[in-house]
């Protein structure tokens, strides 16, 4: 077997540069080469996932098949290459301190004192080594989280300067993002950052192989020479990630810049074919010419921060070009809606999405929204919460159960139509403990949901939820007209809700964002987009 080779980025100069958008890119083109190529992330904070921590933090928490809480980064991965990760793609610090030390309390290193280094950079690396190992892939990229110079990558940076040296020549790189920023004031673009961070790099051992410069503006050919001689690589190593209009972008222009074919030269591969990216440039084409603009509303309490959303805005990016259609996505807060106001903030809205999210800020807004959309016949996609919300705006305004809610809003509402899972009840930890992962879903022929799906009888989608439809109350509500059309067949659970008197009213238990890719944008949201076009051209 040949052995994987391993790429690792770093970046330095400021955080926020993209650093997972350059991976996933290059991964692309690297699998369009026809290399098998995965990404795994590593985070120096020291929770255990990402599970626990607030939108407002990091951003969304991604959830992959086998029910990993994981860094929205792996979102991008599977976005680009349409090959689903998995828990081992995302290793945080606290992840690794808790192996280390439950093997310390297993007596593992008995007479020994537990240190950084080797046991936490042991620890590290062979988590680094553990996709490579499995011999599915030719190459791991392996992004490091956090920015070369912070106290808390420290041990990731050694693990890598360990890994490289145990790998032997050719066999690993290290690409190096930084940024070139714009003086306006002098007019010129600015390198002494990189040669900083470059040496912060050097002072851990490491040496950048590939530098990937964020910029406004292009370099000119001069900047490249002065970079490449200051920080130590090629010319031809130096490559210019000039900002895109969409990420979806970057892989074609890493294309133009070369990074591929450097990076498989430093780790003497073969270039094999060049890369064959026609869906994923049909997909660019029709994004970049829509024939149809729709407005979707998308209604939850953690709109300030683009990220907290980000698979559900990049799923509406994916239906949006398979329906040739711009999507406008318009963040609604939901706490500041009521009954007098509705009108007011869903004006000129083609579809309602009503988003995820825990705890009771802004759920009565949400359950307002749900009744604007239902009665007014707007097309409507309830993800999670947003089905949950769904269920109780039927119950209170439909079998006119006033007091209708959750139990994780309100303990003791006489109608708990959502409700707790009984195994759900016991559980105290926060961390990892929600339903969590894939699960199966079966259709009922004859349902929005099973057109959407394409007439499956089962599909698979990924769950991150506590609360569930409570069954107790699955027949009134049938009889009242809310058409339960996705049931779990091994627990009976109500996964899809809809009406059948409504143009398009759909709530979803599961994420179905999740698995949206550029090669398969997901059913769901393509119907939905569908609708919204329909909807506006009444
Ligand atoms: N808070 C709800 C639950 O735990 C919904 C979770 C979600 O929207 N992901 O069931």
């Amino acid at each position: 077997m040949n052995q994987t080779k391993y790429i690792f980025v770093t970046g330095g100069v400021t955080s926020s540069l993209g650093k997972g958008i350059i991976a996933a890119s290059l991964a692309k083109l690297l699998q369009a080469r026809g290399y098998r190529t995965t990404i795994q992330k590593f985070d120096p904070y020291i929770n255990v996932d990402p599970g626990t921590l607030n939108p407002y933090e990091h951003g969304e928490c991604y959830v992959t098949d086998d029910g990993a809480e994981t860094d929205l980064d792996l979102g991008h991965y599977e976005r680009f290459l349409n090959v689903p990760t998995s828990q081992a793609n995302n290793v945080t610090t606290g992840r690794v301190y808790l192996s280390v030390i439950e093997k310390e309390r297993r007596g593992e290193f008995l007479g020994k004192t537990v240190q950084v280094v080797p046991h936490i950079t042991n620890e590290i690396k062979e988590r680094m080594q553990q996709l490579g190992k499995t011999g599915e892939f030719d190459i791991v990229i392996t992004e490091i989280g956090g920015t070369v110079g912070d106290i808390e990558s420290l041990p990731y940076i050694e693990s890598v300067r360990q890994l490289i040296w145990d790998l032997g020549d050719n066999n690993s790189l290290v690409i190096h993002l930084t940024l070139v920023p714009y003086l306006a004031a002098a007019g010129e673009l600015k390198t002494k950052p990189t040669q900083h961070s470059v040496k912060t790099l050097m002072e851990s051992g490491i040496k950048a192989d590939i530098l990937v410069c964020r910029t406004e503006h292009e370099l000119s050919s001069d900047l490249k020479h002065k970079l490449a001689l200051f920080c130590n690589v090629s010319k031809e190593s130096v490559i210019q990630s000039i900002d895109a209009s969409t990420i979806y972008e970057v892989p074609n222009l890493m294309l133009e810049e070369g990074l591929d074919k450097v990076a498989l030269k430093k780790l003497a591969l073969p270039e094999k074919n060049t890369p064959d990216l026609k869906i994923w440039n049909q997909f660019l084409f029709r994004l970049k010419n829509p024939k149809h603009t729709v407005n979707i509303g998308l209604v939850g309490k953690y709109v300030e921060l683009q990220d907290s959303y980000k698979s559900i805005l990049e799923a509406f990016i994916h239906a949006g070009s398979a329906n040739e259609t711009k999507v406008n996505v318009i963040s609604i807060h939901s706490e500041y809606i009521d009954r007098d106001n509705a009108v007011e903030k869903f004006r000129g809205l083609d579809g309602i999405l009503v988003a995820p999210g825990f705890g009771g800020r802004g759920i009565e807004g949400k359950i307002e929204t749900v009744r604007f959309a239902r009665e007014n016949n707007i097309p409507f996609l309830g993800i999670c919460l947003g089905m949950q919300m769904a269920v109780i705006e039927y119950a209170r305004n439909v079998l006119g159960w006033k007091e209708a809610n959750s139990t994780e809003m309100n303990e003791h509402t006489p109608h708990p139509v959502i409700n707790i899972m009984e195994e759900q009840k016991t559980i105290t930890d926060k961390g990892g403990t929600m339903r969590l992962g894939a699960w199966k879903c079966n259709l009922t022929q004859d349902t929005l949901a099973s057109s959407i799906y394409a007439g499956a009888k089962e599909i698979k989608e990924r769950h991150r939820h506590r609360y569930e439809f409570n069954s107790e109350y699955l027949d009134e509500l049938t009889r009242a007209g809310l058409t339960p059309s996705g049931v779990n067949p091994d627990t009976g659970l109500v996964e899809v809700i809809e009406i059948k008197k409504h143009p398009f009213f759909i709530g979803v238990q599961y994420h179905p964002e999740y698995k949206s890719t550029v090669a398969n944008p997901h059913p769901l949201f393509v119907a939905f987009v569908k609708a919204a076009v329909s909807k506006k051209s009444e």
